[in-house]
């Protein structure tokens, strides 16, 4: 097997710039983790988008195998947990940032990393999920944790088309929550009014820093932009709403004051999905298998990709020219 090879995508940091290749490895070549996995999907995450175009600084070790996320078979394992044959999922815990990642054909990683494929999915329909989906899931589970329900009034979804955007969209709308959304130009708003949001909120008022406190709008938010978009979620919120803020994707700033907290009682909830204890994981994904019905899965995914199609990918991404999820057919 050692003299095999198989294609995987290499970061290399040339003059300070990155320098994505597809390369043909031998097994040689993998880190020394105790689980061979032969990967069947990985997904693009938008920040493996900065990792791959090298404009954002996600990369902590070089060379790299980037790819954040993957599904696929174990091959062989020395943890006494998984076995050969299993089908497995991860997400996280800094793969395709300081450790090898899923844009490869085969992949050795911490078998404690691995979450056993929840039933009910393929491996390709777990990556059409992804870390963003994921990442989506468990906004809403942060969201209900904080006692917010259908009752509690709309809620509101910024980036509404991307990722992370869309499964949460999906998900509340079928747990019958009234959503609205915001995104970044009107040609999205027939695919995310697919999924189930009543109405948009889009206008130019979102590019303005807002005032302390503005007009109450929401019991509830989902926030993947940060910056003057979270800003402005914050003062619209209810008397005692609650935001849950996973993302960046307008900036990693937040010009806000302490008036929503301080005299609104608005919560602000953190969700990270890269260090989420494993326990936690299998819950969400148990989840995803229930409250993300296939049907709504197969409109989220826009395109499927070969490993030589993701830098193209990358940019579009950071142009904000895609709609819900890349699969990545490493295949
Ligand atoms: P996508 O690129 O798929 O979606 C991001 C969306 O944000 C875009 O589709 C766009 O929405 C909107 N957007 C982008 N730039 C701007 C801007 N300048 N101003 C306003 N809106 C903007 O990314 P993902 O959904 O995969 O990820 C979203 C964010 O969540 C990222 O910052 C990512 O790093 C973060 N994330 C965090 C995780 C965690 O564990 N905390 C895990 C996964 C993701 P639209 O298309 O509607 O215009």
């Amino acid at each position: 097997m050692s003299e095999q090879t198989f294609n995987a995508m290499v970061l290399r940091e040339e003059d300070k710039k990155t320098k994505a290749a597809i390369e043909s490895l031998t097994f040689d070549a993998l880190p020394g983790e105790d689980t061979l996995v032969k990967i069947e999907y990985s997904t693009l995450n938008y920040k493996d988008a900065l990792a791959v175009t090298g404009k954002g600084k996600i990369v902590k070790s070089w060379p790299l195998v980037p790819g954040i996320d993957f599904a696929g078979e174990v091959v062989e394992t020395s943890n006494p947990k998984l076995k050969a044959g299993q089908k497995v999922v991860l997400t996280g815990w800094s793969v395709g940032e300081k450790y090898w990642g899923g844009y490869s054909q085969y992949q050795r990683v911490r078998g404690e990393w691995l979450v056993p494929l929840p039933k009910g999915l393929t491996t390709r329909q777990a990556m059409m999920i992804g870390t963003a989906g994921f990442t989506g899931m468990l906004c809403v589970n942060a969201l209900e944790d904080a006692g917010v329900t259908p009752q509690s009034g709309p809620v509101l979804v910024t980036g509404a088309a991307g990722g992370v955007g869309s499964v949460a969209v999906a998900i509340l709308s079928k747990l019958g929550y009234s959503v609205s959304a915001l995104t970044g130009s009107t040609d999205k708003h027939e695919y995310v009014k697919a999924l189930g949001a009543r109405e948009f909120v889009d206008g130019p008022e979102w590019a303005d820093p807002p005032r302390p406190l503005e007009g109450q709008k929401w019991a509830a938010a989902v926030d993947t932009v940060g910056s003057k978009v979270l800003a402005r979620v914050l003062a619209e919120m209810n008397y005692n709403g609650v935001v849950a803020a996973c993302g960046l994707a307008g900036g990693a700033d937040l010009p806000t004051t302490v008036m929503p907290f301080i005299l609104r009682g608005v919560k602000l909830l953190g969700v990270d999905s890269v260090m989420l204890p494993s326990k936690d994981r299998v819950m969400a994904w148990n989840r995803i298998v229930i409250d993300l019905p296939g049907d709504l899965l197969d409109g989220i995914t826009a395109q499927t990709v070969r490993l030589e199609e993701v830098g193209a990918a990358a940019e579009a991404m950071l142009a904000g020219q895609l709609r819900g999820r890349v699969l990545v057919d490493v295949n």
